[in-house]
Protein backbone atom coordinates (compact mmCIF):
# COMPACT_ATOMS: atom_id res chain seq x y z
CA UNK A 1 0.00 0.00 0.00
CA UNK A 2 1.08 3.18 -0.72
CA UNK A 3 2.14 6.19 1.48
CA UNK A 4 -0.84 8.74 0.92
CA UNK A 5 -3.45 5.31 1.04
CA UNK A 6 -2.08 3.77 4.49
CA UNK A 7 -2.07 7.71 5.95
CA UNK A 8 -5.91 8.03 4.62
CA UNK A 9 -6.32 4.58 6.37
CA UNK A 10 -4.70 5.55 9.72
CA UNK A 11 -6.63 9.17 9.71
CA UNK A 12 -10.24 7.55 9.05
CA UNK A 13 -9.60 4.30 11.81
CA UNK A 14 -9.22 7.48 14.69
CA UNK A 15 -12.43 9.22 13.74
CA UNK A 16 -13.76 6.52 13.72
CA UNK A 17 -12.82 5.16 17.35
CA UNK A 18 -13.88 8.65 18.06
CA UNK A 19 -17.17 8.05 17.02
CA UNK A 20 -17.47 5.65 20.34
CA UNK A 21 -15.48 7.30 22.80
CA UNK A 22 -18.25 8.76 25.03
CA UNK A 23 -19.39 5.27 24.85
CA UNK A 24 -16.25 3.49 25.86
CA UNK A 25 -16.06 6.22 28.81
CA UNK A 26 -19.50 5.24 30.37
CA UNK A 27 -19.74 1.24 29.08
CA UNK A 28 -18.41 0.27 32.47
CA UNK A 29 -20.08 1.98 34.84
CA UNK A 30 -23.18 0.52 33.72
CA UNK A 31 -24.08 -1.90 36.25
CA UNK A 32 -23.83 -5.80 34.67
CA UNK A 33 -24.91 -8.66 36.71
CA UNK A 34 -21.65 -10.88 35.09
CA UNK A 35 -19.26 -8.13 37.44
CA UNK A 36 -21.20 -8.26 40.84
CA UNK A 37 -20.59 -11.46 41.81
CA UNK A 38 -20.01 -11.11 45.65
CA UNK A 39 -22.52 -8.74 45.72
CA UNK A 40 -25.01 -11.08 44.50
CA UNK A 41 -23.65 -14.34 46.50
CA UNK A 42 -24.30 -11.62 49.34
CA UNK A 43 -27.74 -11.14 48.67
CA UNK A 44 -28.17 -14.56 48.05
CA UNK A 45 -27.06 -15.98 50.80
CA UNK A 46 -29.38 -13.10 52.82
CA UNK A 47 -32.38 -14.12 50.91
CA UNK A 48 -32.05 -17.90 51.74
CA UNK A 49 -31.81 -16.99 55.16
CA UNK A 50 -35.26 -14.88 55.64
CA UNK A 51 -36.77 -17.70 53.27
CA UNK A 52 -34.94 -21.08 55.29
CA UNK A 53 -34.01 -22.45 52.08
CA UNK A 54 -30.74 -23.80 50.85
CA UNK A 55 -27.91 -23.86 48.56
CA UNK A 56 -29.85 -26.31 46.56
CA UNK A 57 -33.66 -25.23 47.11
CA UNK A 58 -31.81 -21.71 45.53
CA UNK A 59 -31.29 -24.01 42.15
CA UNK A 60 -34.32 -25.95 41.87
CA UNK A 61 -37.03 -23.78 40.35
CA UNK A 62 -39.72 -25.66 41.40
CA UNK A 63 -38.31 -24.00 45.06
CA UNK A 64 -38.13 -20.78 43.07
CA UNK A 65 -41.40 -20.80 41.92
CA UNK A 66 -43.01 -21.90 45.64
CA UNK A 67 -40.71 -19.15 47.29
CA UNK A 68 -42.06 -16.05 45.09
CA UNK A 69 -42.22 -12.90 47.09
CA UNK A 70 -45.40 -11.73 47.44
CA UNK A 71 -46.06 -10.53 50.56
CA UNK A 72 -44.75 -7.40 52.57
CA UNK A 73 -43.36 -8.69 55.27
CA UNK A 74 -41.46 -10.92 53.58
CA UNK A 75 -40.25 -8.31 50.96
CA UNK A 76 -39.48 -5.77 53.33
CA UNK A 77 -36.83 -8.37 55.13
CA UNK A 78 -35.25 -8.54 52.02
CA UNK A 79 -35.29 -4.44 50.63
CA UNK A 80 -35.00 -1.71 52.69
CA UNK A 81 -38.41 0.11 51.90
CA UNK A 82 -39.43 3.50 53.07
CA UNK A 83 -42.73 4.09 54.81
CA UNK A 84 -44.28 5.35 51.46
CA UNK A 85 -42.97 2.78 49.35
CA UNK A 86 -45.10 -0.74 51.91
CA UNK A 87 -47.67 1.68 51.56
CA UNK A 88 -48.00 1.84 47.93
CA UNK A 89 -47.27 -1.38 47.85
CA UNK A 90 -50.47 -2.43 49.90
CA UNK A 91 -52.63 -0.46 47.55
CA UNK A 92 -51.28 -1.61 44.51
CA UNK A 93 -51.77 -5.41 45.69
CA UNK A 94 -55.59 -5.06 45.92
CA UNK A 95 -55.30 -3.76 41.77
CA UNK A 96 -52.64 -5.99 40.41
CA UNK A 97 -50.37 -8.37 41.21
CA UNK A 98 -47.53 -9.05 42.16
CA UNK A 99 -44.77 -11.79 42.66
CA UNK A 100 -41.03 -12.19 42.35
CA UNK A 101 -38.79 -14.97 42.82
CA UNK A 102 -36.47 -14.84 45.04
CA UNK A 103 -33.39 -14.86 42.08
CA UNK A 104 -34.40 -12.05 40.74
CA UNK A 105 -35.46 -10.31 44.25
CA UNK A 106 -31.11 -10.91 44.53
CA UNK A 107 -30.62 -8.81 41.73
CA UNK A 108 -32.14 -5.49 43.40
CA UNK A 109 -29.60 -3.08 45.15
CA UNK A 110 -31.76 -3.14 48.66
CA UNK A 111 -30.99 0.56 49.08
CA UNK A 112 -31.67 1.93 45.91
CA UNK A 113 -34.59 3.21 45.48
CA UNK A 114 -34.68 3.43 41.66
CA UNK A 115 -33.40 0.46 41.17
CA UNK A 116 -33.72 -0.76 37.45
CA UNK A 117 -34.61 -4.03 38.45
CA UNK A 118 -36.44 -2.66 41.32
CA UNK A 119 -39.07 -0.97 38.75
CA UNK A 120 -39.42 -3.90 36.62
CA UNK A 121 -40.95 -5.85 39.83
CA UNK A 122 -41.89 -4.36 42.71
CA UNK A 123 -45.20 -1.99 42.88
CA UNK A 124 -45.00 1.48 42.87
CA UNK A 125 -47.34 4.33 44.14
CA UNK A 126 -47.30 5.44 40.22
CA UNK A 127 -49.19 2.46 39.17
CA UNK A 128 -52.09 3.94 41.28
CA UNK A 129 -52.69 7.34 39.63
CA UNK A 130 -52.95 5.62 36.04
CA UNK A 131 -56.57 5.78 36.12
CA UNK A 132 -57.38 6.59 32.33
CA UNK A 133 -55.37 4.05 30.03
CA UNK A 134 -57.52 0.76 29.20
CA UNK A 135 -56.49 -2.84 30.48
CA UNK A 136 -56.49 -3.98 27.01
CA UNK A 137 -55.08 -1.71 24.40
CA UNK A 138 -53.89 -4.54 21.75
CA UNK A 139 -58.03 -5.20 21.51
CA UNK A 140 -56.61 -8.90 21.99
CA UNK A 141 -60.47 -9.11 22.81
CA UNK A 142 -61.18 -8.69 19.01
CA UNK A 143 -58.32 -10.66 17.71
CA UNK A 144 -59.32 -14.47 19.25
CA UNK A 145 -60.60 -17.04 16.78
CA UNK A 146 -60.38 -19.54 19.04
CA UNK A 147 -59.21 -21.75 22.12
CA UNK A 148 -57.11 -18.90 23.54
CA UNK A 149 -55.34 -17.98 20.13
CA UNK A 150 -54.79 -14.56 19.57
CA UNK A 151 -54.53 -14.06 15.55
CA UNK A 152 -53.01 -10.70 13.96
CA UNK A 153 -51.36 -12.01 11.41
CA UNK A 154 -51.62 -14.18 8.18
CA UNK A 155 -49.67 -16.93 8.69
CA UNK A 156 -48.67 -16.77 12.10
CA UNK A 157 -50.23 -17.05 16.16
CA UNK A 158 -50.05 -16.87 19.55
CA UNK A 159 -51.64 -18.98 21.93
CA UNK A 160 -51.55 -18.70 25.43
CA UNK A 161 -51.21 -21.83 27.47
CA UNK A 162 -50.97 -20.31 31.52
CA UNK A 163 -51.34 -16.80 33.30
CA UNK A 164 -48.83 -17.63 35.29
CA UNK A 165 -45.20 -16.26 35.43
CA UNK A 166 -42.12 -16.79 37.96
CA UNK A 167 -42.39 -12.61 38.27
CA UNK A 168 -44.80 -10.10 37.41
CA UNK A 169 -43.55 -7.53 35.61
CA UNK A 170 -44.77 -3.95 36.56
CA UNK A 171 -45.30 -3.05 32.80
CA UNK A 172 -46.95 -5.73 31.85
CA UNK A 173 -49.55 -5.61 28.96
CA UNK A 174 -51.55 -8.73 29.80
CA UNK A 175 -51.96 -7.41 33.34
CA UNK A 176 -55.77 -8.38 32.89
CA UNK A 177 -55.51 -11.50 31.87
CA UNK A 178 -52.69 -12.78 35.20
CA UNK A 179 -55.39 -12.21 37.95
CA UNK A 180 -54.61 -13.56 41.30
CA UNK A 181 -54.34 -17.15 41.00
CA UNK A 182 -52.03 -19.11 38.46
CA UNK A 183 -53.97 -20.79 35.91
CA UNK A 184 -52.48 -23.34 32.86
CA UNK A 185 -54.95 -22.89 30.60
CA UNK A 186 -57.72 -25.43 30.39
CA UNK A 187 -57.04 -28.62 28.23
CA UNK A 188 -60.41 -28.47 26.55
CA UNK A 189 -59.29 -24.79 25.44
CA UNK A 190 -55.88 -25.60 24.72
CA UNK A 191 -57.03 -29.01 22.45
CA UNK A 192 -59.64 -26.10 20.75
CA UNK A 193 -56.99 -23.86 20.10
CA UNK A 194 -54.59 -26.58 18.59
CA UNK A 195 -57.67 -27.67 16.38
CA UNK A 196 -57.91 -24.40 15.04
CA UNK A 197 -54.51 -24.55 14.08
CA UNK A 198 -54.94 -27.76 12.75
CA UNK A 199 -58.02 -26.75 10.50
CA UNK A 200 -56.12 -23.86 9.02
CA UNK A 201 -53.44 -24.59 6.55
CA UNK A 202 -51.71 -21.30 6.03
CA UNK A 203 -50.59 -20.77 9.79
CA UNK A 204 -47.02 -22.03 9.57
CA UNK A 205 -45.23 -20.25 12.91
CA UNK A 206 -47.10 -20.77 16.48
CA UNK A 207 -45.92 -19.09 18.98
CA UNK A 208 -46.48 -20.43 22.53
CA UNK A 209 -46.77 -17.61 25.49
CA UNK A 210 -48.77 -16.98 28.61
CA UNK A 211 -47.96 -15.83 31.14
CA UNK A 212 -45.01 -17.90 30.78
CA UNK A 213 -45.00 -21.11 29.57
CA UNK A 214 -42.06 -22.36 31.06
CA UNK A 215 -43.76 -22.04 34.31
CA UNK A 216 -45.43 -25.52 33.25
CA UNK A 217 -44.06 -28.70 34.74
CA UNK A 218 -42.08 -30.80 31.55
CA UNK A 219 -44.92 -32.81 30.74
CA UNK A 220 -47.04 -30.03 30.23
CA UNK A 221 -44.61 -28.26 27.82
CA UNK A 222 -44.09 -32.16 26.26
CA UNK A 223 -47.69 -32.07 25.10
CA UNK A 224 -48.32 -29.13 23.57
CA UNK A 225 -45.21 -29.64 21.44
CA UNK A 226 -46.36 -32.80 20.43
CA UNK A 227 -49.74 -31.61 19.78
CA UNK A 228 -48.21 -28.77 17.99
CA UNK A 229 -45.41 -31.05 15.97
CA UNK A 230 -47.83 -33.12 14.58
CA UNK A 231 -49.92 -30.56 12.63
CA UNK A 232 -47.84 -30.77 9.49
CA UNK A 233 -48.28 -27.31 8.31
CA UNK A 234 -46.57 -26.16 11.51
CA UNK A 235 -42.82 -25.15 10.59
CA UNK A 236 -41.90 -24.84 13.69
CA UNK A 237 -42.49 -23.71 17.50
CA UNK A 238 -41.57 -20.81 19.06
CA UNK A 239 -41.71 -20.33 22.88
CA UNK A 240 -41.68 -16.83 24.63
CA UNK A 241 -40.57 -16.82 28.31
CA UNK A 242 -39.04 -14.78 30.34
CA UNK A 243 -38.02 -17.51 32.84
CA UNK A 244 -34.52 -17.20 31.32
CA UNK A 245 -34.09 -13.45 33.29
CA UNK A 246 -36.39 -14.12 35.92
CA UNK A 247 -35.53 -17.52 37.01
CA UNK A 248 -32.99 -19.27 35.12
CA UNK A 249 -32.86 -22.37 37.09
CA UNK A 250 -35.69 -23.74 34.82
CA UNK A 251 -33.66 -23.95 32.08
CA UNK A 252 -32.90 -27.48 33.06
CA UNK A 253 -31.34 -30.66 31.08
CA UNK A 254 -34.88 -32.64 30.93
CA UNK A 255 -36.53 -29.31 29.68
CA UNK A 256 -33.75 -28.91 27.26
CA UNK A 257 -34.14 -32.61 26.15
CA UNK A 258 -37.95 -32.51 25.38
CA UNK A 259 -36.79 -29.18 23.24
CA UNK A 260 -34.10 -30.67 21.51
CA UNK A 261 -36.76 -33.44 20.45
CA UNK A 262 -39.36 -31.19 18.68
CA UNK A 263 -36.66 -29.22 16.28
CA UNK A 264 -37.22 -26.40 15.26
CA UNK A 265 -38.09 -24.82 18.25
CA UNK A 266 -37.06 -21.52 19.09
CA UNK A 267 -37.12 -18.99 22.10
CA UNK A 268 -37.64 -15.50 22.51
CA UNK A 269 -36.53 -13.84 25.81
CA UNK A 270 -37.24 -10.50 27.60
CA UNK A 271 -34.03 -9.25 28.88
CA UNK A 272 -34.24 -5.03 29.78
CA UNK A 273 -31.18 -4.30 31.52
CA UNK A 274 -27.82 -5.56 31.60
CA UNK A 275 -28.12 -6.19 35.35
CA UNK A 276 -30.03 -9.03 34.34
CA UNK A 277 -27.20 -11.14 33.08
CA UNK A 278 -25.97 -13.18 35.58
CA UNK A 279 -23.86 -16.42 35.29
CA UNK A 280 -27.02 -18.04 35.92
CA UNK A 281 -29.15 -16.32 32.93
CA UNK A 282 -26.04 -16.88 31.03
CA UNK A 283 -25.73 -20.66 31.63
CA UNK A 284 -29.70 -20.88 30.67
CA UNK A 285 -28.83 -19.43 27.73
CA UNK A 286 -26.08 -21.53 26.57
CA UNK A 287 -27.63 -24.68 27.58
CA UNK A 288 -30.80 -23.84 25.02
CA UNK A 289 -28.09 -22.35 22.28
CA UNK A 290 -26.17 -25.83 22.90
CA UNK A 291 -29.00 -27.59 22.03
CA UNK A 292 -29.55 -25.87 18.63
CA UNK A 293 -32.62 -23.59 20.21
CA UNK A 294 -31.54 -19.83 18.66
CA UNK A 295 -32.02 -17.03 20.91
CA UNK A 296 -33.70 -13.73 20.45
CA UNK A 297 -34.17 -11.18 22.63
CA UNK A 298 -37.44 -9.11 23.14
CA UNK A 299 -36.75 -5.80 24.75
CA UNK A 300 -39.14 -3.47 26.18
CA UNK A 301 -38.19 0.30 25.93
CA UNK A 302 -39.19 1.25 29.28
CA UNK A 303 -38.38 4.79 31.53
CA UNK A 304 -35.97 4.88 34.07
CA UNK A 305 -34.73 1.40 33.01
CA UNK A 306 -32.96 1.40 29.32
CA UNK A 307 -34.50 4.94 27.99
CA UNK A 308 -30.39 4.97 27.09
CA UNK A 309 -28.59 4.64 24.25
CA UNK A 310 -25.48 3.52 26.09
CA UNK A 311 -27.52 1.04 28.73
CA UNK A 312 -29.33 -0.23 25.35
CA UNK A 313 -26.23 -0.59 23.51
CA UNK A 314 -24.75 -2.42 26.16
CA UNK A 315 -27.48 -4.73 26.81
CA UNK A 316 -26.83 -5.55 23.22
CA UNK A 317 -23.40 -6.26 23.37
CA UNK A 318 -24.11 -8.12 26.84
CA UNK A 319 -26.56 -10.40 24.78
CA UNK A 320 -25.08 -11.47 21.77
CA UNK A 321 -21.75 -12.60 24.30
CA UNK A 322 -24.36 -15.23 25.82
CA UNK A 323 -25.73 -16.08 22.32
CA UNK A 324 -29.13 -14.20 22.43
CA UNK A 325 -29.92 -12.02 19.33
CA UNK A 326 -31.40 -8.85 19.75
CA UNK A 327 -34.52 -9.34 17.64
CA UNK A 328 -37.00 -6.33 18.92
CA UNK A 329 -37.22 -3.59 21.18
CA UNK A 330 -40.40 -2.94 21.84
CA UNK A 331 -42.14 0.90 22.35
CA UNK A 332 -43.99 0.57 25.74
CA UNK A 333 -47.97 0.30 25.34
CA UNK A 334 -50.25 2.22 26.75
CA UNK A 335 -51.57 -0.36 29.40
CA UNK A 336 -53.42 0.95 32.99
CA UNK A 337 -50.92 1.32 35.74
CA UNK A 338 -48.02 1.41 33.39
CA UNK A 339 -48.46 5.25 32.70
CA UNK A 340 -44.81 5.83 34.64
CA UNK A 341 -43.11 3.45 32.99
CA UNK A 342 -43.58 5.00 28.96
CA UNK A 343 -41.09 6.70 27.18
CA UNK A 344 -41.32 8.95 24.02
CA UNK A 345 -40.81 7.57 20.76
CA UNK A 346 -38.17 10.35 20.62
CA UNK A 347 -36.42 8.21 23.78
CA UNK A 348 -36.62 4.96 21.16
CA UNK A 349 -35.39 6.34 17.84
CA UNK A 350 -32.34 8.59 19.55
CA UNK A 351 -31.46 4.52 20.57
CA UNK A 352 -31.73 3.33 17.17
CA UNK A 353 -29.84 6.76 15.89
CA UNK A 354 -26.87 5.36 18.13
CA UNK A 355 -26.92 1.95 17.13
CA UNK A 356 -26.68 1.45 13.47
CA UNK A 357 -22.71 2.03 12.15
CA UNK A 358 -21.94 2.81 16.16
CA UNK A 359 -22.15 -0.80 16.54
CA UNK A 360 -22.59 -4.71 14.80
CA UNK A 361 -25.74 -5.13 12.43
CA UNK A 362 -25.87 -8.42 14.81
CA UNK A 363 -26.58 -6.10 17.56
CA UNK A 364 -29.30 -3.64 16.20
CA UNK A 365 -32.83 -5.18 16.85
CA UNK A 366 -35.86 -3.88 15.54
CA UNK A 367 -38.01 -0.76 17.29
CA UNK A 368 -41.20 -1.74 16.90
CA UNK A 369 -44.50 0.31 17.97
CA UNK A 370 -47.78 -1.60 17.90
CA UNK A 371 -50.21 0.07 16.11
CA UNK A 372 -53.61 0.55 18.12
CA UNK A 373 -56.61 -1.90 17.91
CA UNK A 374 -54.00 -4.76 17.18
CA UNK A 375 -53.32 -3.89 14.02
CA UNK A 376 -49.78 -4.89 14.04
CA UNK A 377 -46.67 -4.46 14.78
CA UNK A 378 -45.00 -1.44 13.22
CA UNK A 379 -41.52 -0.73 12.76
CA UNK A 380 -39.77 2.88 13.32
CA UNK A 381 -36.40 3.74 12.04
CA UNK A 382 -34.04 6.91 12.05
CA UNK A 383 -35.23 8.65 8.50
CA UNK A 384 -32.00 7.37 6.33
CA UNK A 385 -33.56 8.33 3.13
CA UNK A 386 -34.12 12.26 2.97
CA UNK A 387 -35.54 12.54 -0.62
CA UNK A 388 -36.72 10.20 -3.33
CA UNK A 389 -36.79 11.34 -7.40
CA UNK A 390 -36.79 9.32 -10.33
CA UNK A 391 -33.59 8.84 -10.74
CA UNK A 392 -31.74 9.78 -7.59
CA UNK A 393 -32.35 9.13 -3.84
CA UNK A 394 -30.83 11.38 -1.03
CA UNK A 395 -29.30 9.48 1.53
CA UNK A 396 -27.95 10.51 5.11
CA UNK A 397 -24.99 8.15 6.35
CA UNK A 398 -25.10 6.51 9.95
CA UNK A 399 -22.49 9.54 10.45
CA UNK A 400 -25.00 12.07 9.12
CA UNK A 401 -23.20 12.89 5.53
CA UNK A 402 -25.83 13.35 2.91
CA UNK A 403 -25.07 11.84 -0.71
CA UNK A 404 -26.62 11.48 -3.93
CA UNK A 405 -27.20 7.35 -4.93
CA UNK A 406 -28.45 6.47 -8.43
CA UNK A 407 -31.72 4.79 -8.18
CA UNK A 408 -31.75 2.88 -11.80
CA UNK A 409 -34.79 1.21 -12.97
CA UNK A 410 -34.34 -2.76 -12.64
CA UNK A 411 -34.19 -4.22 -15.78
CA UNK A 412 -35.20 -8.26 -16.04
CA UNK A 413 -32.59 -10.63 -16.97
CA UNK A 414 -34.26 -11.86 -19.85
CA UNK A 415 -34.10 -8.58 -21.35
CA UNK A 416 -30.42 -7.99 -20.58
CA UNK A 417 -29.51 -11.27 -21.92
CA UNK A 418 -31.81 -11.10 -25.36
CA UNK A 419 -30.38 -7.34 -26.16
CA UNK A 420 -27.09 -9.03 -26.69
CA UNK A 421 -28.22 -10.94 -29.51
C1 LIG B 1 -45.82 -10.40 18.00
C2 LIG B 1 -46.85 -11.32 17.51
C3 LIG B 1 -46.51 -12.35 16.62
C4 LIG B 1 -45.10 -12.60 16.13
O1 LIG B 1 -44.64 -11.56 15.37
P1 LIG B 1 -43.19 -11.65 14.69
O2 LIG B 1 -42.97 -10.31 14.12
O3 LIG B 1 -43.29 -12.74 13.65
O4 LIG B 1 -42.21 -12.02 15.76
C5 LIG B 1 -47.54 -13.17 16.18
N1 LIG B 1 -48.80 -13.00 16.59
C6 LIG B 1 -49.15 -12.01 17.43
C7 LIG B 1 -50.57 -11.87 17.82
C8 LIG B 1 -48.19 -11.13 17.92
O5 LIG B 1 -48.53 -10.16 18.76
Amino acid sequence: MNKKSRDISLARAKTLKSRIDDYLVVRDKIPCGLDCHETLEKRKAHILNVLGGSEADWNDYKWQLKHRVSDIDTLSKILQLEDDEVDAIKKVSDLYRWSISPYYLSLIDPREKFDPIKLLSVPNKLELLDEEAPLDPMGEEFTNPAGTITRRYPDRLIINVTNECAMYCRHCQRRRNIGQVDLMTAKPLLEESFAYIREHEEIRDVLVTGGDPFTLSDTQIEWILENLTSIPHVEYVRFGSRTLVTMPQRITDSLVEILKKHHPVYVNTHFNHPMEITPESKEACEKLANAGVPLGNQAVLLNGINNDKFVMRKLNHEMLKIRVRPYYIFHAKTVKGTHHLKTSLDDGLEIMEYLRGYTSGMAIPTYIVNAPGGKGKTPILPTYVINRGPKYFTIRTWEGEILKHKNEDTVPIEDLYNALD
